[in-house]
């Protein structure tokens, strides 16, 4: 069974189904996306060009790798796992992640729930790393600020970590009784490091204005918290900080150089919804 990934044409005003023909994909309308070697699409359109500096350069997509390959994301990626579970979504389904990163979060959800992820990023950087390391999944390097290159009632799942929930887009996309997760960092997340570097502990809970936000097109139907302490030497928290845009300025970077090993907590709260029938 391999059903055709639902992707829309990204041409303004098209939307049209996108099939793929060889090594592009295109709709009935005569538009046509090549294939990436390494096997991604672009679905970016000349209007998102200047929108190519808010993607990942390729030493962030770089950093976020490695740091995850050291274990860095294990909590958070046990705890999705979880709740998608929960979720009992049926296999063979799809399930996209808005800005996807390097990739191991959908690959992991559709890995635990046999599902077949389609990974969106702005950055051709992380995209390449996710299609290198996962092809059996659909990569495409997409604006998911605009219109979300994602056919009517497609998706059994969305996937939003650390990123963005546009609330209609998302309720456009999945089918009928289809399910969001959103993970956001906890009040805890990086509590160590905040304190060293800015002075402050605690961060406030997002959990109460995520689902505020997200209502009345989504229910609340499960959470989740993934919480663990993990040591980080100077080189992971140098890759920490390439990764993260929060810690991306000067002052900062120069504050966590002269840590040494530290134990950093990663905190974030994971939140399941239900897409409410209209
Ligand atoms: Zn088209």
């Amino acid at each position: 069974m391999a059903l055709t990934p639902p992707l829309a044409c990204t041409v303004r005003g098209c939307a049209l189904a996108l099939e793929p023909r060889g090594r592009s994909w295109s709709c009935a309308g005569g538009h046509s996306f090549d294939v990436a070697r390494s096997g991604y699409l672009s679905l970016l359109q000349p209007q998102d060009r200047r929108s190519l500096a808010a993607g990942d350069s390729r030493e962030t997509a770089q950093a976020r790798r490695e740091l995850l390959d050291s274990g860095f994301g294990a909590a958070l990626e046990q705890a999705l796992c979880e709740l998608a579970g929960e979720l009992r979504l049926e296999p063979g389904s799809f399930a996209a992640d808005l800005g996807c990163g390097e990739g191991r979060f959908l690959a992991a959800a559709a890995a635990c729930s046999a599902l077949h992820g389609i990974g969106l990023d702005l950055s051709a950087h992380s995209i390449e790393l996710c299609a290198r390391r996962h092809p059996q999944h659909t990569w495409v390097v997409a604006n998911a600020d605009r219109r979300l290159p994602l056919l009517d009632g497609s998706l059994a799942l969305a996937l939003s970590i650390d990123g963005r929930r546009p609330r209609d887009e998302l309720a456009r996309a999945l089918a009928a009784h289809g399910a969001l997760i959103v993970a956001v960092p906890a009040a805890d997340d990086l509590a160590e490091l905040r304190g060293a570097v800015l002075g402050e502990i605690h961060g406030d809970s997002r959990v109460a204005r995520v689902v505020a936000e997200l209502a009345p097109q989504f229910e609340l139907v499960g959470e989740r918290s993934a919480r663990a302490q993990v040591q980080l030497e100077p080189a992971d928290l140098m890759r920490l900080a390439a990764a993260t845009y929060r810690w991306a300025r000067a002052r900062e970077r120069a504050a966590l150089a002269e840590l040494g090993r530290t134990a950093v907590t990663t905190s974030h709260d994971l939140l399941a919804f239900r897409r409410v029938r209209a």
